[in-house]
């Protein structure tokens, strides 16, 4: 399938070209795809904070910051372990398997969702029903593909019952593990799928809608924030959004590959 047919598939050439002012449509025409928005440079880690409101602390007992100290210093083989083996929340009880992530553990891109779904459980891998589906698509349309050029993992490594939110306690626990594959990987970008993802890791309780369309500091690795694809699927007005949100991090990245002399 060609890129156009990919996009059409997802709900956004019709769309992306509506969208595009009149003056512009022939030249967009000609390649809508390769029309990327106009990125702005990537400002210096003050200028680039954005003013939020301190998300809500979460609850941690006394023996949590050992707990953080000792997933901070783990290698792969040791957080796998410790993944599979967890019983820090409720969530443990509810599991098929842990949803662990997927990719290129030296990935130049590191996607970040939310939870496993029923079928994410079911498999063992993150993004792998409908919402999974999307995201490849939109992985495909920017000549990507999981598995080989990016790393992607959820905040919560067990499946919230019913699909619901995760609650802060389960996210205060879960999300060392995150932390730690993030310091593995060591990406040179970041995309934050979704409230989640955002929220905890930039620690701020701002909207999805605030946060879009510039590049975010995430403890010195630049962070995109975009809509959760299982959003999309429910919103199909903002899937143009998210893809604008994808062209922007492509540019970004080829900026910083470009500022590194890094190759690939
Ligand atoms: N939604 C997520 O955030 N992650 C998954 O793995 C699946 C759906």
């Amino acid at each position: 399938m060609n890129r156009d047919a990919i996009l059409r598939e997802m709900g956004i050439g019709p769309r992306w070209k509506l969208r595009v002012a009149p003056a512009a449509v022939s030249h967009v025409a000609a390649g809508i795809i390769d029309e990327e928005p106009v990125v702005p440079p990537i400002a210096p880690a003050a200028a680039r904070t954005v003013r939020m409101t301190p998300a809500t602390p979460p609850a941690l007992d006394a023996d949590d910051g050992q707990r953080e100290r000792r997933i901070a210093q783990m290698d792969w083989s040791d957080l796998k372990a410790a993944v599979g083996a967890c019983t820090a929340c409720g969530l443990c009880k509810g599991r098929t398997n842990t949803v662990f992530g997927v990719g290129d553990e030296s990935a130049g891109w590191m996607i970040v969702g939310e939870a496993p779904g029923a079928e994410e459980d079911a498999k063992g891998e993150p993004f792998v029903g409908q919402a999974g589906r999307l995201l490849d698509a939109m992985l495909t349309a920017l000549d990507m593909r999981r598995g080989v050029d990016v790393y992607i993992a959820n905040v919560l490594k067990c499946r919230p019952p019913g699909n619901r939110n995760p609650e802060a306690a389960e996210v205060a626990r879960c999300a060392p593990h995150l932390l730690r594959q993030i310091a593995l990987v060591r990406p040179a970008l970041i995309v934050l799928m979704g409230r989640f993802a955002a929220q905890t890791l930039l620690e701020t309780d701002a909207s999805i809608a605030s946060l879009r369309g510039r590049v975010h500091d995430y403890r010195g690795t630049p962070a995109i924030v975009t809509y959760h694809p299982a959003y999309l699927l429910r919103t199909l007005t903002d899937k143009a959004k998210s893809w604008e949100d994808l062209l922007f991090a492509r540019t970004t990245y080829r900026r910083l590959q470009s500022a590194t002399g890094a190759t690939t």
